[in-house]
């Protein structure tokens, strides 16, 4: 039994009740203060524990939306991969339901509509920019290019093409030309 400090060489008095000496002049003791780590440890440890399951929780619900995250984009990319079949069915379908409109919609065949000269000569089956491209008369006895119907200039002749003209609309720079026989 130690009765001086061995730091300060102050005279120990009677030890504490853990049988532990300290110096009451500079502190020196014979132990190690675990009491103080002991009170740390046992002070901390609920916040500790408190804190790793917390973090265990952050983490696993973070893995947790991450994986639901990766989840959705799969599903999404997938979705996305199936889209262009959809995407065809329901033009597809669109189409389908346009064309039954369409059959639907009456033709008005018997009100004949006006042409430009362009237009009733690719009616009777030329090609206005074609030079070679020819039509001909309901007789079949004339038949000419373009450049010649283009210059046609009386009723007669559009006449005789099955068209009926009229010469005060073609002056009002408007379509002049309709046809009299469906083709
Ligand atoms: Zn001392």
């Amino acid at each position: 039994m130690i009765e001086v400090c061995p730091r300060c060489s102050c005279r120990l008095g009677s030890p504490l009740k853990s049988g532990r000496l300290v110096c009451a002049n500079c502190g020196w003791s014979n132990d190690p203060p675990p009491s103080k780590r002991g009170v740390t440890e046992t002070k901390r440890s609920p916040v500790v524990e408190l804190l790793t399951v917390c973090s265990r929780i952050i983490r696993r619900t973070f893995v947790y939306v991450v994986q639901v995250i990766q989840t959705k984009i799969q599903d999404f990319r997938s979705a996305r991969a199936d889209a262009p079949p959809t995407g065809k069915r329901l033009v597809e379908g669109l189409s389908d339901r346009l064309n039954a409109l369409e059959k639907a919609i009456p033709i008005a065949s018997d009100e004949p509509r006006w042409l430009s000269i362009e237009e009733a000569f690719r009616y009777l089956g030329g090609d206005p920019s074609d030079s070679n491209s020819v039509v001909t008369t309901e007789n079949g006895s004339t038949t000419i290019p373009f450049r010649r119907f283009r210059s046609l200039t009386s009723v007669t002749d559009f006449k005789a093409f099955g068209l009926d003209a009229d010469l005060a609309r073609r002056d009002a720079q408007k379509p002049w030309l309709r046809w009299t026989i469906e083709k």
